[in-house]
């Protein structure tokens, strides 16, 4: 008998979930299908995604909902639009052989009217990002006055993305005899206190150890210097030639110029952030699913739901700030049962992080060497003969160039023949990899080179080419070097590449620009705010009783008109890239993607350096 029939569920839908090739429930559906099938208890789960989540709470929602009314019933609460569809589309699909079910995927960034419709067409499921909803409720345009069932999905995301008050609000709408389905990746206190304020005695569950990774996941790291970063995950890419990858950054300005890096260098890559249209960003997701992108480069924001199976690598191309992200990214690989690697590329000043995450994940990283060149060149050799090994010939459409083809390669032997068809593509890994260094270095805690942090390997103070900057921000104001890079770049509109050391301070920070792009620094901060303070901008060591000479030793800051200048194509207004005083606050409940904690805890939904 099916195992799914044995759990209790209907011959309707085990037909249709053997359709979609489940065969028998994976851990988390195994024990929590029976527990919910009740319908009498309240219920935390703790479990990654790719675990089965969808089904452990979708399967017994179709066993205890009346399809034959047309009022919801049940509300699925989730973090993003992407998983909101996904969850709607599953829903669907497992009741495709059932009567009379209306499931609305409601989300932000999308037209509302049709969602209004849908509902005012009847249904009985509602799946929702937190932002959109209340705007539904807002217009008293749904009734919840019937719902038994509310299922919040990965709850830790949602109060990372800083829906705490949304969902109070919503559930404050819905009966008090209804039943709660939670489930979260991890349980900070915060998922715990919702549990605790809105669940009675709840039926907990955990798959897996708690806040432990998928155990199908490996973690590597890598130990290089700063300056080789981009050069060792090209190498651990080419050694990789299957790889279908995330890689993970930590500002949308990384995302950008390392996915810019890679298609220059004839990679398959595109960048996902925070700053692209719905439009846009549905383009690249459709393009990385398809497969014709090997590499999707991502913000932990814009990869939030990001849902794809047979995930290879994650790669922490830069270590999130935040640990509990760290999981976040890794559970996008390993789904369903596969196995998966989550690499990290790391100095030596980061290491202590790396200890930090294996406390968390409770798990060790295995040390792993940056390939050197000869290695590479092997691994693409052979991946290079798999392919010819297993190409399709269509014969019929090859037939009349063969005569051809043959009289032009008479003249050469087998092996001659072989050698040439393989040294195609492998040429370019051989002349790129001939006098390749060593990336790899031991791990001398705080050995010289690596604690300069210097970026390109670029000198100290006064390097040839660059002008050093003060800013009155420092790391009382909670910025890492990452943040105020990021925070530079995204308000004087530069590259990264044009900074030099960054020099972070209690309350300000020293920073070194190309001295051809320090003007727009300049302009760039003109009349931008900082929690209330205004950004102070000016030479080091002019007007700080060091005497450098020259007009920009004043304070550039001064100016209040807000002037935004239009050459910058409106890309970063608010966020990250603080807030000019002109400018209010947006607080759009519409949007659910680029959701954020700021530094002063506000969510912020419009465009922030994610
Ligand atoms: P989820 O954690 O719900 O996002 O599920 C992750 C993936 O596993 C999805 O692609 C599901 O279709 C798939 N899946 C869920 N349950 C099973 C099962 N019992 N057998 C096979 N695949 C499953």
């Amino acid at each position: 008998m099916n195992p799914f029939l044995e759990l209790g569920i209907r011959h309707e839908v085990v037909n249709a979930i053997s359709e979609l090739g489940f065969e028998k429930p994976s851990p988390i559906q195994e024990k929590a299908i029976p527990v919910l099938l009740t319908g009498n208890d309240d219920f935390v789960g703790l479990a990654q995604t790719g675990t089965g989540k969808t089904a452990a709470f979708g399967l017994p929602l179709l066993e205890q909902l009346d399809f034959s009314q047309k009022h919801p019933q049940a509300l699925v609460l989730c973090p993003t639009r992407e998983l909101c569809l996904q969850i709607a589309k599953d829903l669907q699909n497992f009741a495709k052989y059932i009567d009379n079910v209306h499931v609305v995927a409601v989300y932000g960034g999308a037209n509302i009217s049709d969602q209004l419709r849908q509902i005012r067409r009847g249904v009985q499921i509602v799946v929702a990002t937190p932002g959109r909803m209340l705007d539904i409720i807002g217009r008293n345009a749904i009734d919840f006055s019937n719902v038994k069932y509310v299922v919040l999905d990965e709850a830790d995301e949602m109060l990372n993305m800083g829906f705490q008050e949304d969902i109070n609000n919503i559930l404050s709408e819905t009966p008090d005899e209804k039943k709660t389905w939670l489930f979260s990746a991890t349980m900070p206190r915060e998922v715990r206190r919702i549990a605790q304020k809105y669940m009675n005695d709840p039926f907990e569950l955990t798959v897996g150890t708690k806040n432990t990774g998928n155990a199908n996941i490996e973690h590597h790291y890598y130990l290089i210097k700063a300056k080789d970063k981009y050069a060792a995950f090209k190498r651990i890419v080419d050694s990789n030639p299957d790889i279908f990858g995330i890689v993970f950054c930590r500002t949308k300005i990384e995302t950008q110029d390392i996915a810019e890096a890679l298609i220059k260098d004839g990679y398959n890559a595109d960048s996902l952030h925070g700053d692209l249209s719905q439009q846009q960003r549905d383009k690249v997701m459709k393009r990385y699913r398809d497969r014709s992108l090997q590499l999707l480069i991502a913000t932990d924001v814009a990869a939030r739901g990001i849902d794809v199976n047979d995930v290879t690598h994650v790669i922490n191309f830069s270590l999130p700030d935040e640990v509990e992200n760290y999981t976040h990214r890794s559970g996008r690989t390993a789904r369903a049962g596969k196995t998966g690697i989550s690499l990290s590329l790391v100095n030596v000043k980061e290491l202590s992080k790396i200890r930090h995450i294996e406390k968390i994940i409770g798990k060790p990283f295995e040390k792993k060497q940056v390939p050197q060149g000869a290695e590479v060149c092997e691994k693409q050799l052979f991946s290079i003969v798999k392919k010819i090994e297993n190409v399709e010939v269509n014969d019929e459409q090859i037939a009349p160039f063969l005569p051809a083809i043959m009289e032009n390669l008479e003249s050469l032997s087998k092996e001659d023949i072989i050698k040439r068809f393989a040294s195609l593509e492998f040429n370019r890994f051989l002349d790129y990899y001939k006098n390749a260094p060593d990336l790899n270095i031991e791990a001398r805690e705080g050995s010289r080179e690596d604690r300069g942090d210097r970026r390109d390997g670029r000198s100290r103070e006064g390097s040839k080419g660059y002008t050093r900057l003060f800013m009155n921000l420092g790391s009382v104001d909670e910025f890492t070097r990452g943040d105020m890079l990021g925070f530079i770049c995204n308000n004087a509109n530069i590259s990264g590449k044009s900074i030099g050391k960054i020099d972070l301070k209690g309350v300000f920070t020293f920073f070194e620009v190309q001295d051809a792009e320090v003007e727009k620094v300049f302009q760039g901060f003109q009349g931008v705010d900082y929690n209330g303070r205004q950004v102070r901008i000016e030479v080091s060591g002019e007007g700080r009783g060091e005497g450098r000479g020259g007009d920009r030793g004043r304070s550039r800051g001064a100016r209040r008109d807000g002037g935004y200048r239009s050459d910058r194509g409106g890309r970063r207004d608010g966020g990250f890239s603080g807030e000019r005083r002109d400018r209010g606050e947006r607080r759009d409940r519409g949007g659910n993607g680029g959701g954020f904690r700021d530094f002063s805890g506000r969510r912020k939904e419009s465009k922030s350096k994610y």
